[in-house]
């Protein structure tokens, strides 16, 4: 009889939700990912973001939160209110500087604000010690 460790089970653990509605931040953010290492799914509206998360359950949420249909902001807040995924770190990523908007965007429930054009290498930092801190 073989004992399934449960480290050797396939895990959703390393897939990243990137929600996200301009085309050309999809390839870049997605090819970079996937080149780190992490599987990525995407979703280019908050209604949509909200479906797959539910559905797919990531290890982490990157959030647009500047988006046709439902926007970033609407999209946290329905996911901190649903008890399967509440707890998901979710990466808030915009491009408005208007004061006040890193407030709304961790009040909405945001672990974590960056702001557009996003850098790469610190993202990813910040992926990786999201992702250390949520497994423990
Ligand atoms: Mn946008």
């Amino acid at each position: 009889m073989t004992i399934l460790d449960s480290d050797q089970m396939p895990t959703a653990q390393n897939t990243i939700l990137l929600v996200e509605d301009n085309l050309s931040n999809i390839t870049t953010m997605m090819d970079y990912l996937k080149a780190k290492g992490y599987q990525v799914l995407v979703a280019v509206n908050g209604k949509e973001g909200v479906e797959t998360a539910q559905a797919q359950q990531p290890s982490l949420i990157l959030m647009d939160i500047q988006m046709p249909e439902m926007d970033g902001l609407e999209a946290i807040k329905i996911i901190r209110r649903d008890p399967v995924i509440a707890k998901t770190p979710i990466i808030a990523l915009t491009a408005l500087a208007m004061a006040g908007d890193r407030e709304r965007c961790l009040q909405a429930g945001a672990n974590k604000y960056v702001s557009k054009p996003v850098r790469l290498k610190e993202l990813i930092q910040l992926i990786e010690n999201m992702l250390a801190r949520s497994t423990n």
